[in-house]
């Protein structure tokens, strides 16, 4: 394996082909989970999900723990301010699937190009279609 990943990598910097030889020899398959963005359930009383058990997406978006965090705590923030925490179950599940719908979008399309058979050319497109577009305002 190390020898085969020498050759794709051929030519590329000599600090990243370094890191084949300083691997162990343990060599694992990790499957990437997601499920489809936009993915909501029918509100079931008595039970809720939040984080990646709600929308597990591929980490190519980078923003998933944010996510996780976030709905923790509007979920906390609706338990205290509602009268009745079904009350707030109810209310924080739709927010919840607007807000993590255009992170899965983005992280499917992330993972889309980054793992195909093009995605070192594609990957340079986007690079370079950012670098090329205007800074959005701070404010
Ligand atoms: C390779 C990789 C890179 C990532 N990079 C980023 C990144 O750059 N930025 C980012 O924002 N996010 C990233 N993420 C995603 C981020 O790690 C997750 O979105 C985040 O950890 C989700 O938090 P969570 O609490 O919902 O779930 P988890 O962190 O998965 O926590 C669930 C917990 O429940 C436990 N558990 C499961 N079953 C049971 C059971 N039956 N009983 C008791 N406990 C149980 C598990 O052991 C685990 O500790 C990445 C993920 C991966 C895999």
């Amino acid at each position: 394996m190390r020898e085969a990943l020498k050759r794709e990598f051929d030519g590329f910097a000599e600090d990243i082909i370094d890191l084949f030889a300083a691997s162990n020899e343990h060599f694992a398959v990790q499957h990437i989970y997601a499920l489809p963005a936009g993915h909501c359930w029918a509100h079931r009383p008595g039970l809720t999900l939040l984080g990646d058990a709600a929308h597990v997406m591929s980490p190519f978006g980078g923003d998933s723990v944010n996510n996780a965090m976030l709905d923790a705590a509007e979920l906390a923030r609706l338990l205290i301010e509602r009268e009745h925490w079904a009350e707030a179950v109810i209310e924080f599940e739709p927010l919840m699937f607007a807000r993590v719908a255009e992170s899965a979008h983005g992280a499917a399309e992330a993972a889309a190009t980054f793992l195909s058979h093009d995605g070192e050319a594609l990957t340079l497109d986007m690079y370079r279609m950012h670098s090329t577009a205007p800074l959005e305002s701070a404010g």
